[in-house]
């Protein structure tokens, strides 16, 4: 399954954390936490799709190409799934005990087969990528009342202590209709991406219930996805502020299982991605918001409330990345298109 031959496991994951500078992440300060709270952002109020309705009607009353009103109904029912299904995410084994599963004893077995049982699994589940690393604490989202209060969807209460364990998956999206971005088919990617994430994370963590353990699925809330994953061997963090993996470059989307189930972890990978990210710019190029840096060399420095301090890495400016969804008038993924680990 895996693409390049450059691809070498690691001992300790290829990333630099400034310790006197790293603060775990605030969850009331992702983009869409802040468009509800902070009045200094220049999105505050706004909402992705406010100006839907005028890029359906286009200029001369027709819409401009790629934003059809059967586009736009295309998109936002691709998120179906991740929007409406209320167990998605939920903490809490669904459904009634009749099965006797939630009476019986714990399945044991040892680490490294119960690892490649939840691996399998997971993929059965429509996983196409899945790792497993040890949760460390300083990817846990800093929650406390005030937080849960403001962050909404992205913190819903404080991670419990003995969830040592995450499995990381990643959904590959459809690399075609990405690069048609940053119009409304590259938006129904975007929403099978989130919807599938709903469906496998749930559907993970039930399994994990149903063996005798506690999980907990995540989508975008509750602890940092891209650490995670590079910690459980999926990718690297690229100039774009995303993961890029061997298989599939930044053309995926994450979600994670927090457990107790005693699992082998897996070992972090290098690919080389930072060497090209150095030469290549094609995501900062690309992005019409002027979002990414351009500069070399990678850096501890912030251009965004959003960005939690302490990471060295090209820092992206979301401030600015989401206002050109709101002009868009639909979310965009033009740095995910051009990057040259994205499939063809
Ligand atoms: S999603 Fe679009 S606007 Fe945002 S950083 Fe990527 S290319 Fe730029
Ligand atoms: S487009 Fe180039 S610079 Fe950007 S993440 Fe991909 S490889 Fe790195």
């Amino acid at each position: 399954m895996r693409k390049s031959g450059a691809v070498r496991t690691l001992d300790a994951p290829p990333y630099r954390i400034d310790e006197a500078i790293y603060r775990r992440f605030d969850p009331r300060n992702t983009i869409f936490g802040r468009r509800h709270w902070d009045r200094e952002a220049p999105f505050y109020g706004q909402d992705v799709h406010d100006r839907a309705g005028e890029r359906m009607a286009g200029q001369e009353g027709c819409a401009d190409a790629g934003y059809s009103r059967v586009e736009f109904a295309r998109a936002r029912a691709a998120w179906t799934v991740a929007d409406h299904f209320a167990g998605a995410y939920s903490w809490e084994r669904l459904g009634e005990p009749e099965d006797g599963l939630a009476d019986t004893p714990p399945e044991v077995a040892p680490a490294d087969e119960m690892a490649a049982t939840v691996r399998a699994t997971a993929h059965a589940f429509g996983a196409d990528l899945v790792g497993i690393c040890r949760v460390d604490p300083r990817w846990l989202y800093d929650v406390t009342p005030a937080t849960v209060r403001d962050a909404g969807r992205y913190a819903k209460a404080a991670v419990p202590s003995g969830y040592d364990h995450a499995v990381v998956m990643a959904v590959a999206m459809d690399a075609e209709a990405i690069r048609t971005s940053p119009g409304y088919a590259a938006a129904t990617a975007t929403g099978v991406g989130y919807s599938r994430m709903a469906f496998v994370a749930s559907c993970l963590a039930q399994f994990i219930r149903n063996l005798g353990y506690r999980a907990l699925p995540m989508g975008n809330d509750s602890a940092l996805s891209i650490p995670l994953a590079i910690d459980a061997g999926l990718g690297q963090l690229g100039r774009n502020g995303l993961l890029v993996t061997p298989e599939f470059g930044p053309c995926v989307r994450l979600c994670k299982v927090l457990t107790d189930l005693p699992l082998a972890p897996d070992r972090p990978i290098e690919f080389g991605l930072w060497d090209t990210c150095r030469r290549c710019r094609r995501c900062a190029e690309a992005c019409a918001a002027g979002a990414i840096s351009t500069d070399a060399e990678p850096t501890l420095d912030v251009v965004s409330r959003s960005n939690n301090p302490g990471i060295l890495r090209w820092p992206v400016h979301h401030d600015r990345c989401y206002m050109f969804w709101v002009q868009n008038g639909a979310s965009c993924s033009s740095c995910i298109a051009a990057c040259p680990y994205t499939p063809l």
